[in-house]
């Protein structure tokens, strides 16, 4: 058993080697100029345009959009299993209170980090960049339209546009109907609860296909990714990576041995196949069924807990983000040659912790909240132009850590529920 989980990690891990070498070997030797054409009978297409623009393109794409499929379904259904066996409405008030504090809590402090060792290494300092750059920013919804807009109007509507929080508050109200529901609502369980084992098993099969769809998007991206960018913003680029890893490595860690005294190094080992999932997809919302699988198989959190922190964190809690965004603040301060006051540092937390609620886990959405962050303290937006060009990296790479933060978050909470099962997370062969 372990060896067939052991390989899925080696196999995904060699899908994305071969993927960024099989990318920057396009990138490198076949230009223009080297680029042949290739006849497919009833048309004629260039080599890179039939692997980059096609094969893998599709091949990316396809992934990608059957990891994003099964979100819906995946979070109506177990959120509904979860909630009415729960069957208790004060507990799932404690739950959500529980889970939006601690994931407000661990992006505070990802901020709190980010910001002074942002200030300690002084990114921006010395950088040689033209500041005529220009980026178009997007208005912040008010906080009120952020609570009332977590209410829908219509379910249906909310499911065809993936609107998560629209989708949670519907799953949990119906879920508890059905608790209340009597016999009714005990037939229905049945459906539901045989509804989520069909769901999980696609799961399973998509994890199973994710060694070819890392391969085909990793390939597609670096074929086109700038690697001399990475060089000129060398000091920015490496301060975010050493922030992240340090949340991920001593942050996460510190707060899980604290409040589940149970072994952090477990927790990153049983975490790598949904990082390396989150690293290459670049969204938190296509990597939940993944993380859904992790903490409930692997971990062991019960599934009324998981179903419910899971989709919520994917979609409130971006501590990478919330890094990425005090580095840059820093950095682009520092570029502009602007002086924050302590205040500014104060504004910049509590924007940036707000404003990662309510904004979907997709890939680059932390740029636009930055926008945000920048409108507050006065900072130039189109500052934002001059990181773009390796966000894509670093997009991936806190994504990985927004994941990590949400799976930690639930085991958190389930412990505190009673409901993570010790034997599931201390066996090594649920890897
Ligand atoms: N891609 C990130 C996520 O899905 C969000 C971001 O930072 O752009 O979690």
């Amino acid at each position: 058993m372990s060896s067939i989980k052991l390989n899925l990690t080696m196999r995904i891990l060699i899908g994305m080697i071969l993927g960024i070498l099989v990318g920057r070997f396009f990138s490198l030797f076949v230009s223009e100029q080297t680029d042949t054409l290739i006849n497919l009978g009833l048309f004629e297409l260039s080599i890179k345009a039939f692997f980059i623009d096609g094969l893998f393109h599709i091949g990316g794409q396809i992934f990608v959009i059957s990891l994003k499929m099964l979100v819906v379904p995946l979070v109506f259904v177990s959120l509904v299993c979860g909630t009415c066996s729960l069957n208790d409405s004060a507990k799932i008030g404690r739950l959500g209170l529980k889970s939006v504090a601690l994931y407000l809590c661990t992006t505070a402090i990802a901020i709190a980090l980010a910001l002074s060792i942002a200030n300690l290494i002084s990114p921006g300092e010395g950088a040689a960049l033209s500041t005529d750059a220009s980026f178009e920013a997007q208005a912040a919804p008010s906080f009120a339209d952020v609570i009332i807009g977590m209410f829908p109007s219509n379910p249906i509507q909310a499911m065809a546009t993936g609107n998560m929080l629209q989708i949670i508050v519907f799953s949990i109200i119906f879920g508890i109907s059905m608790a209340m529901a009597g016999e009714a609502g005990q037939k229905l369980a049945i459906t539901f609860n045989q509804l989520n084992e069909v769901i999980l098993k696609m799961v399973g099969i998509l994890m199973n296909l994710a060694p070819y769809g890392v391969f085909c998007l990793l390939a597609k991206l670096f074929a086109f990714l700038e690697l001399s960018e990475v060089l000129k913003l060398g000091k920015y680029f490496f301060t975010l990576l050493a922030v992240l890893a340090i949340h991920a490595f001593l942050t996460y860690p510190i707060i899980f041995k604290l409040f589940t005294r149970l072994s952090p190094i477990t927790f990153l080992t049983k975490m790598k196949d949904t990082a390396l999932f989150a690293f290459s997809t670049s969204s938190s919302n296509a990597t939940m069924p993944v993380t859904l699988n992790t903490v409930t198989k692997k971990m062991g959190a019960d599934n009324s807990i998981a179903s419910f922190t899971v989709p919520l964190g994917a979609t409130i809690n971006m501590d990478g983000t919330a890094i990425m965004q005090g580095v840059a603040t820093v950095f682009i301060a520092q570029v502009y040659a602007i002086d924050l006051s302590m205040s500014d540092y104060l504004a910049v937390l509590l924007t940036a912790t707000l404003a990662s609620i309510g904004t979907a886990g997709v890939p680059g959405v932390g740029l636009i909240m930055l926008a945000m962050v920048f409108q507050q303290v006065g900072l130039p937006v189109e500052g934002i132009a001059l990181i773009l060009g390796v966000d894509r990296l670093l997009d991936m790479t806190r994504t990985a850590v927004n994941v990590t933060g949400d799976a930690m978050v639930t085991c958190v909470v389930a412990k505190s529920e009673k409901a993570l099962d010790k034997k599931v997370f201390n066996d090594a062969s649920a890897c």
